[in-house]
């Protein structure tokens, strides 16, 4: 499978790991949380640092005040499915969710309540909580993964918006976004969508499904870079209509005139608000420009089948040994990492990191999330962890490990 994988020769582009000489090979299958390093982005942060920053210092500021916009118009073009100008490369997924909820409650101020499901993101559920207590609105709470039917239960003309992930991050389970947002625009709410779990590995079609807003990271899939700036997605036909709370100069109309009064930028652009951290951008947009390069259709082709090998031996290797899938068994509906639930699975995580050098996740309560990034996972990684997963099993490894946890899982 790896020697006919037309996205091999990807993997060269990443900084893999040095070799220590030690026999057992780390195997990475956590770029779902914080992708590889791609090389290009080393050069381009060097250029950066020493030329633009070192030598150009304040007048560089004319190249790197569109950045934000020239990452937005790659990633909304080649890798959301939406049209140049409907995003922007700035803040973090949670400040960008809170401005996009913000700003669509704005817009149906007649109506008082949010509908998102109970197994969202904390950050979103959180953020969720902040704004309905702030303005006194009612959350509905629809089940995790949820279908068109769940979310259209929830439905009336109170809603305002409905907002939900993608594909959510502990089962990675993929919903039905044309027909949620369909529904959504039937009982007249706005969409905001998670996309954090799905840019770069799952073909997003924002424009053809009518989706409103849209926000997500680029540290995970898209290789951006640990608190890489994250992106927001305005569909064009309501930019004009919707303003974000956040006022700052870089969303303010012909910003260096410093004018009295706030005045919103036309377009995507009233969505940014602050000074951007110019290398954390920088590095974005290399992550995204490898991504596109590779097309995003590939990069599917190939994530569903590493995921269906790694269903397939977790069927016969390690369901025997407790493991339960707990990702829809369907392709299309899953996104690219496969959730084992384990009833060890938090001492299990910590061992095969530390004594099988396999780098899962833990979720609580019992999920080991193993994530297979197509651009750097090669199918031979899939079937040496698994081949780890069940010595692990069988061999009680967990036992090893104390149970304190850390602070980050
Ligand atoms: C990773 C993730 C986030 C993280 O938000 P930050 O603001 O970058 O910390 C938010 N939402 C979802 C669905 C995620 O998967």
């Amino acid at each position: 499978m790896d020697r006919d994988d037309p996205l091999a020769p990807f993997r060269d582009r990443f900084v893999l790991d040095a070799d220590d000489g030690s026999e057992t090979r780390r195997i990475y299958l956590d770029g779902n949380s914080l992708g590889r390093l791609p090389h290009a982005t080393v050069e381009r942060l060097r250029a950066v640092v020493e030329g633009e920053w070192g030598q150009g210092l304040v007048g560089s500021w004319n190249r790197w005040i569109d950045l934000a916009r020239e990452g937005g118009d790659l990633l909304s073009t080649a890798l959301l499915g939406g049209d140049a100008g409907e995003a922007a490369l700035a803040d973090s997924t949670t400040v960008n969710l809170y401005k996009a909820l913000a700003a669509a409650l704005e817009a149906r101020p007649e109506r008082r309540s949010i509908v998102t499901d109970v197994g969202n993101f904390p950050t979103d559920r959180y953020v969720v909580q902040g704004l309905a207590a702030a303005r006194g609105l009612t959350i509905r709470w629809v089940p995790s993964d949820p279908s068109v039917d769940d979310v259209g239960a929830a439905l009336d003309d109170d809603v305002a918006v409905v907002t939900l992930s993608h594909v959510a991050f502990t089962s990675g389970a993929l919903i039905d976004m044309a027909a949620i947002t369909e529904a959504a625009h039937h009982a007249g709410a706005l969409t905001v969508w998670d996309l954090s779990h799905s840019v770069g590995v799952v073909p997003i079609a924002l424009r053809s499904s009518c989706a409103d807003l849209a926000v997500g990271c680029t540290y995970k899939y898209l290789n951006g870079g640990p608190g890489a700036p994250a992106f927001v997605y305005v569909r064009h036909e309501i930019q004009d209509d919707l303003r974000q709370p956040v006022w700052g100069w870089f969303g303010q109309r012909a910003q260096f005139e410093m004018a009295e009064r706030y005045d919103p930028a036309p377009g995507i652009d009233r969505w940014l608000v602050g000074t951007p951290p110019v290398l954390s951008l920088v590095a974005a947009m290399e992550g995204i420009r490898v991504t596109a390069d590779a097309g995003i259709d590939a990069v599917r082709a190939k994530s569903e089948r590493l995921v269906a090998l790694l269903e397939r031996l977790t069927d016969e290797w390690l369901a025997p040994l407790g493991f339960e899938v707990r990702t829809p068994r369907d392709a299309a509906a899953r996104g690219s990492h496969l959730a084992l639930g384990h009833p060890e699975a938090w001492r299990l995580c910590r061992a095969l990191i530390e004594h099988a050098g396999v780098v899962p996740d833990f979720r609580p309560p019992d999920v080991v999330r193993l994530g297979l990034a197509p651009l750097y996972t090669r199918y031979v990684d899939v079937w040496d962890a698994a081949v780890r997963l069940r010595l692990a099993a069988e061999g009680r490894l967990w036992e090893w490990v104390p149970p304190n946890r850390p602070r980050v899982t």
